[in-house]
């Protein structure tokens, strides 16, 4: 919600576009769930639309907002920020609730692929910060998917084959963590945060009226 303060002032600080990519399996949206639930972080997901069927652990609004192929291509033109075909379904981001974030000086968590990250990129620039996680080998990669146990036995295996393609553009993200133990995994990535929230070109504003009343001191 926008406060009355947001509004007379803006924003001190821009947001971060914070987007995680990765393999499927390698672990992404569970950091992404570790990152949502310290509230202190104030990072907000961004819910992507999707024609892929509903994993039994899923819940419409909150991990997607599952649509049909024919809602999707309604959307796609005018309402997403960027879209893409993945693992055979197609998935967006619809622009509207990252922009409002945004607005606000707040942070916003993007778990997309590697098609829409250059697409993200391409329109936001330098405010977003791209992360790829690779998982420890490919054979624990094959055991998480298959531990997770929410996809059929066909699907594992198209997602495995996709794995070797998707891992080959590590080198387009800024930072890149081998998701081996969760907890330090988890523990870079709010350093990353951290770390990217505090850059001078975010602060410019913030800093340039902190800094005048410094020096009229
Ligand atoms: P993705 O979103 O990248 O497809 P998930 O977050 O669903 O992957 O993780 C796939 C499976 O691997 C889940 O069962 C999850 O609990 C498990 N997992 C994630 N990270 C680790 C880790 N560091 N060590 C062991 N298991 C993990
Ligand atoms: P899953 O079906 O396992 O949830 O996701 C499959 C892949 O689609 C993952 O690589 C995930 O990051 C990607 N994905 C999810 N939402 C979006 C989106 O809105 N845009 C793009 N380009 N990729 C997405």
């Amino acid at each position: 919600m926008t406060s009355l303060a947001m509004v007379l002032s803006p924003p001190l600080r821009r947001g971060v576009v914070m987007i995680l990519s990765s393999p499927s399996g390698a672990g992404k949206t569970t950091l992404t769930r570790m990152l949502l639930q310290d509230r202190d972080l104030d990072l907000t997901l961004s819910i992507s639309v999707t024609t892929r069927a509903r994993r039994s652990s899923e819940v419409d609004g909150i991990h997607y907002r599952f649509i049909t192929e024919k809602q999707f291509a309604a959307m796609r033109d005018a309402e997403l920020l960027e879209w893409a075909e993945v693992h055979g379904n197609f998935y967006g981001t619809p622009r509207a609730p990252v922009e409002a974030i945004l607005a606000q000086g707040r942070d916003c968590l993007f778990d997309i692929d590697y098609q829409g990250t250059r697409q993200v990129r391409e329109k936001m620039g330098a405010d977003t910060v791209t992360v790829f996680i690779l998982p420890p080998s490919m054979k624990e990669l094959r055991a998480r998917l298959e531990c997770r146990a929410e996809d059929a036995a066909e699907v594992i295996e198209r997602r495995l084959q996709n794995a070797r393609k998707e891992i080959a553009r590590w080198k387009d993200y800024d930072y890149v963590i081998v998701n081996d133990d969760l907890q330090r995994s988890f523990d870079d990535l709010i350093a990353i945060l951290r770390a990217e929230r505090q850059r001078r070109p975010r602060r410019e504003r913030g800093i340039a009226e902190f800094v005048e009343k410094l020096l009229s001191e």
